[in-house]
């Protein structure tokens, strides 16, 4: 009764994060109740959203252009001798909105999974240590601004040990953030705190 079609787009859409079975049904009758207004546009913004390129640098998203940075690695007002490591793109749009750091990030895309074996080799840290080994100022300090979960703590300790066999100073977000709590959803306030009282 239902056409395949629509079976598959549920399915591709509930693998999306936060989204369970029942809101991608929904999502995939509104699209098709909205073809003009959502749908088609969608499809086109999909399109381009799929053109963006990963930052050499950090992996944040940014515009097909001539450079292999994203707008803050080329910004030349951004402190390029502080780097803050984040699990996820929407963290540093967190911490960007409190507006208490002027360094330059690094986006790891993931959490070490204690249930996922080889989950902590499939980082790759390289353009990281390119980045310290051009710039010895780096060492002086990266930030670990991963949630205070499990699998943060895991992934901070996983690289940190790394990060100390190239002779790397780290700290890491203060107490303000919750325990088991995420980056993404701190408000300002607590981010301000947990960053003046990194450790
Ligand atoms: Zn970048």
């Amino acid at each position: 009764m239902v056409p395949e079609i629509i079976h598959s787009c549920i399915k591709r859409i509930a693998r999306l994060p936060g989204i369970g079975q029942r809101q991608a049904s929904r999502i995939v009758f509104s699209l098709l109740r909205s073809k003009e207004h959502v749908a088609t546009p969608l499809v086109t913004d999909l399109e381009h959203l799929l053109l963006l390129q990963s930052c050499s640098s950090c992996s944040f998203p940014h515009e097909p252009r001539e450079t292999t940075l994203c707008t803050i690695c080329a910004n030349p007002h951004r402190n390029k001798n502080t780097i803050m490591i984040i699990e996820k793109e929407t963290d540093l749009l967190t911490i960007e909105k409190a507006k208490i750091f002027n360094g330059t990030y690094f986006v790891l895309g993931s959490l070490v999974n204690p249930i996922e074996p080889d989950s902590e080799h499939r980082f790759n840290l390289q353009p990281l240590l390119v980045r310290i080994t051009t710039n010895p100022e780096i060492k002086k300090e990266i930030i670990f601004a991963l949630s205070p979960t499990a699998t943060g703590n895991l992934t901070a300790t996983h690289i940190g040990r790394i990060l100390k066999e190239h002779n790397v100073h780290t700290t890491h977000l203060g107490r303000g953030l919750p325990n088991g709590g995420d980056v993404e959803f701190t408000d300002e306030e607590t981010i301000i705190a947990a960053f003046t009282n990194r450790k």
